[in-house]
C-alpha cells in the first residue's frame, strides 16, 4: 500500500497517527490515539543541520525504564531525515510501528485552497510549495517533514492539516484589508489566521463544559504563548481572528509587535536608514515582550522581574506586561462586534494556561462584557488544570490546556475513516 487507502483499512482502537510538526531545524513528533488523545510517544529532535543536533523521546509506555525517556546526541550535523530514521529504529524497538495508520502533519499556510484535512500527494504538495510565499519560514520547513516521513514511512498515508484552515469560514468584512482589491485578487495579499487547530480544540472543550453542540456556542478563545492571537468562534466557526496575512497582526506577542501603523515602517526606511530586512527583524524578532521590556520574551521571567522590585528592569518588566494584557483585552472586546451573544471567553496556550496575573489583567478590563474572575478559582487553575475560572454571577470564562497534535489526530483519522467509508460504498 503506498498511500493507498483500501477498504478493508478500518481504523481499529489500538491505532494510532504519527503527528509530525516539521520547524527548519527541528521535529517534534507525537504517536497519539485519535480517539483518546492518549500519547503513546513523543518527542523533539533539535538542533537539525547542526553539531549539536539531538532527539529527545519520551515513551511513557515502555516496559523497559530505560527506553520511556531518552535523549539521543546525534554527534553529527543530522537532517530531518536521518532524525526521522533513528524515531522509525525506536518505534520499532518499542513494537510500535504496526499501529501506525497515518502520519499526520501540521501544514502553517494552507492559504484559500485548503479549509479541510487534506491527504497528501504531489499536487497538494506543489501547493504547499507555493504557498511558501506567505510564510517563508514556515512550509518549506514543514514540506521537509513531508518529504521525510514519505521515505521513512513510505507506505502510509500522509495528511496535512492547515493552521489556517479553521479559519476559512471568516466572511469577506474579516479577512479583506482596506487595500486595493486587486492585491486580493492577484496576490491573495488577505487575512487568513494562524493557530486555527489550538482555537478549535479549545472551542470544542468549551462547548462540551457548556453542555452545548459546538455549533450552537460563541465564544472568544485567546491563544496566549510566544505567537499570541484571539479569535472570535460564531455558532462554532471562526468568524474572526486577530493574526492575519503573516503570524505578525493583532495583539503584542512574545518577540512580534503585533499591530502597528504602517507608517512606522516607512518612517524607519526613510528617516532612520533601516533596511527592509532590518524592519523584519525588528519587528519578528526583536519587538513585543522582549522589545517593551529591554529584558526577555518569556512571560515568566517579567512577572519575576515586576514582582521584585530590587530588580533593575522591574519597572520596565510592569511596563511591557501592562501594554500585552491592555492589547489583548481590547482586542476581545472589539471581537464582540461580530456577535449577538457571546457564552464564555477562553484562555489557552503557555502564557493563557498558566499566568493567573495576565488573566486577572485582562478581565479586570472586560467588567463591560460580564466578566469577573474568582481569584482563588484563578490561582488554581494553572499547569494542565482546565476549567471556568469565573465568578457565579459572571459570564463563563474558561481556563483550556490546548492539544493541537490531538487535533491533528482526530483529523487525520476522521479523513481515513471517510475515504474508507467512501470506497466502501463504492464497493472498492
Ligand atoms: P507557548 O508558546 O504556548 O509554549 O508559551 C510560551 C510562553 O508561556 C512563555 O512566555 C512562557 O513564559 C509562558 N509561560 C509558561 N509557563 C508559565 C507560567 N507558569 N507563568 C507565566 N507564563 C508562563
Amino acid at each position: 500500500m503506498n498511500q493507498q487507502i483500501s477498504a478493508s483499512d478500518k481504523l481499529s482502537e489500538n491505532n494510532a497517527i504519527l503527528v509530525i510538526n516539521c520547524g527548519s531545524s527541528s521535529v517534534k513528533f507525537s504517536l497519539i490515539e485519535p480517539t483518546t488523545g492518549h500519547s503513546k510517544l513523543s518527542g523533539l529532535a533539535e538542533c537539525l543541520l547542526t553539531p549539536q543536533a539531538s532527539i529527545k523521546i519520551n515513551c511513557p509506555t515502555a516496559t523497559d525504564v530505560n527506553n520511556q525517556k531518552q535523549v539521543i546526541a546525534l554527534n553529527a550535523p543530522y537532517n530531518h531525515q536521518k532524525a526521522l530514521s533513528v524515531l522509525v529504529e525506536t518505534l520499532q524497538q518499542l513494537n510500535l510501528v504496526k499501529g501506525i495508520v497515518a502520519v499526520g502533519h501540521r501544514i502553517v499556510h494552507g492559504g484559500e485552497h485548503y479549509a479541510q484535512p487534506t491527504l497528501i500527494d504531489n499536487k497538494v504538495k506543489s501547493t504547499i510549495e507555493k504557498l511558501a510565499k506567505l510564510a517563508p519560514l514556515h512550509n518549506p520547513a514543514n514540506l521537509i517533514g513531508v518529504n521525510a516521513c514519505q521515505q521513512a514511512f513510505a507506505n502510509l498515508p500522509q495528511v496535512a492539516i492547515f493552521d489556517t484552515a479553521f479559519h476559512q469560514s471568516m466572511p469577506e468584512k474579516a479577512y479583506l484589508y482596506g487595500l486595493p482589491y486587486s492585491l486580493y485578487q492577484e496576490h491573495g495579499i488577505r487575512r487568513y489566521g494562524f493557530h486555527g487547530t489550538s482555537h478549535y480544540f479549545v472551542a470544542k472543550q468549551a462547548a462540551k463544559s457548556l453542555q452545548k453542540p459546538l455549533s450552537q456556542c460563541n465564544l472568544i478563545s485567546a491563544h496566549l504563548g510566544n505567537g499570541c492571537s484571539v479569535t472570535v468562534i460564531k455558532d462554532g466557526k471562526s468568524v474572526d481572528t486577530s493574526l492575519g496575512m503573516t503570524p505578525l497582526e493583532g495583539v503584542m506577542m512574545g518577540t512580534r509587535s503585533g499591530d502597528v501603523d504602517a507608517g512606522i515602517i516607512v518612517h524607519l526606511v526613510e528617516q532612520l536608514g533601516y533596511s527592509i530586512e532590518q524592519v523584519d527583524t525588528l519587528l519578528n524578532k526583536q519587538s513585543g515582550l522582549l522589545g517593551l521590556s529591554t529584558l526577555s520574551n518569556d512571560c515568566r521571567t517579567l512577572e519575576t522581574a515586576m514582582l521584585d522590585e530590587s530588580h533593575p528592569q522591574s519597572a520596565q518588566a510592569k511596563v511591557a506586561l501592562t501594554v500585552f494584557c491592555y492589547r489583548i483585552a481590547k482586542s476581545i472586546a472589539s471581537f464582540t462586534a461580530s456577535l449577538s451573544h457571546l457564552d464564555a471567553i477562553i484562555f489557552t496556550g503557555g502564557i493563557g494556561e498558566n499566568s493567573s496575573w495576565v488573566r486577572e489583567q485582562i478581565t479586570k478590563q472586560l467588567s463591560l462584557l460580564n466578566i469577573q474572575i474568582c481569584p482563588e478559582k484563578n490561582e488554581t487553575m494553572r499547569f494542565g488544570t482546565s476549567g471556568n475560572i469565573a465568578t457565579d454571577a459572571s459570564r463563563a470564562c474558561f481556563v483550556i490546556a490546548t492539544n493541537e497534535e490531538w487535533v491533528i489526530a482526530e483529523q487525520s483519522a476522521q479523513l481515513l475513516s471517510q475515504m474508507t467509508n467512501n470506497l466502501e460504498v463504492e464497493g472498492k
